[in-house]
């Protein structure tokens, strides 16, 4: 029989992991908007609409410290953080757009090099993710594969049922070990009625297509008809939950300071600036043209996936109205 949770056992079970003294990240109202915030009660968590931010800072956090140094008696000492003491985390209530994310920026951070710190955060991670209800039009994660109803990413999958309760399948061992540790909070249902997802007018794009399109045109007219007005601003990275450089700085003194890993984006002039002055991507059309190859054609190639969920996130914070979605379909609907 299907597994059900009703709305308040969700928040008791948030109470509890609370007092277990793990920290339970969800949807929570900051102000005018929605963020993913720690929750300190079940009371907080809302799943009225996408949290403004992605999820993925919980893993790979905008900036922290990587090492710490010192100079003692004419020697310097270096100090690592110690990453036993990141605590277990339990992100609840993401939809798919967000859920899927972290199981493809798992590829690159244990790609060339383990990043442990990522890793160690994943490793003590749970995901709870939500099928979505509440589209905008925006979004577009059917046309990359993924769907308002896609458990991909969740360790613990909820469907939202019409009677207000959701419907629970433990997708990993991980999802399966929360539930059997507050088995108490779940029940059976004889049949569930779920409540209708999110509405996506987008259509399906053929992504092998666009590949191949993207393939023979690295040098093509589109790029600067598309990117000529992007500012550059990199809003559109910092938002996104697939995207993930970053560059590492060194702050402090020749005596003492830390090392800091602190999210880059592509779009920025001096992404790609050499130290001999050099910039291969010297014009902002270039560097668009990254973002898209990267998503679409560079990721796949080394990692097999795409490097979108289609949450939608970077069409609404452009400030020039430059929209993904659209170069999407523009490509895909080319002939040659
Ligand atoms: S590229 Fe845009 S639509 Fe795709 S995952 Fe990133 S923010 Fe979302
Ligand atoms: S958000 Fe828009 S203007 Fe800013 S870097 Fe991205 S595409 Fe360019």
């Amino acid at each position: 029989m299907p597994q059900i949770i009703t709305e308040q056992n969700l928040r008791n079970l948030i109470d509890l992991l609370v007092k277990e003294s793990k920290v339970v990240v969800g949807p929570k109202q900051a102000d005018s908007v929605v963020l993913y915030q720690p929750l300190a009660a079940g009371s907080e968590l809302t799943l009225d609409s996408l949290p403004r931010r992605s999820a993925k800072e919980l893993f790979f956090p905008i900036c922290e410290k990587i090492l710490s140094y010192q100079r003692q008696d004419g020697k310097m000492q270096v100090t690592d953080v110690d990453r036993s003491r990141f605590p277990e985390t339990v992100l609840i209530g993401a939809p798919p757009c967000d859920a899927a994310s972290p199981a493809i920026l798992d590829a690159v951070f244990s790609w060339d090099y383990n990043d442990e710190f990522y890793l160690e955060r994943r490793r003590k991670s749970t995901i709870v993710g939500i099928a979505c209800t509440k589209g905008d039009d925006a979004c577009f994660c059917t046309a990359v594969g993924l769907a308002p109803n896609a458990e991909a990413g969740s360790d613990l999958f909820l469907t939202p049922l019409k009677d207000g309760s959701y419907a629970c399948k433990a997708v990993t061992e991980k999802g399966k070990a929360l539930v059997d540790a507050h088995a108490g909070l779940f029940g059976e249902a004889a049949s569930v009625d779920a409540a209708p997802f999110a509405e996506q007018g987008t259509e399906k794009l053929d992504l092998v297509k666009i590949k191949k399109w993207l393939e023979g045109h690295f040098e093509d007219p589109l790029w600067e008809k598309i990117s000529d007005i992007c500012v550059g601003c990199g809003s559109c990275a910092f938002i996104c939950p697939a995207c993930h450089c970053f560059d590492i700085n060194d702050e402090g003194s020749t005596e003492q300071g830390s090392r800091r890993k602190h999210w880059d984006a592509c779009g920025f002039s001096k992404f790609t600036n050499h130290a001999s002055g050099h910039n291969p991507r010297d014009v902002q059309n270039k560097r668009y043209r990254n973002r898209i190859m990267h998503k679409f054609k560079y990721y796949d190639d080394k990692f097999g996936k795409t490097l979108c969920t289609g949450c939608g996130r970077c069409v609404r914070a452009c400030p020039v109205g430059i929209d993904i979605a659209e170069i999407l379909s523009t490509i895909n609907a080319k002939q040659d």
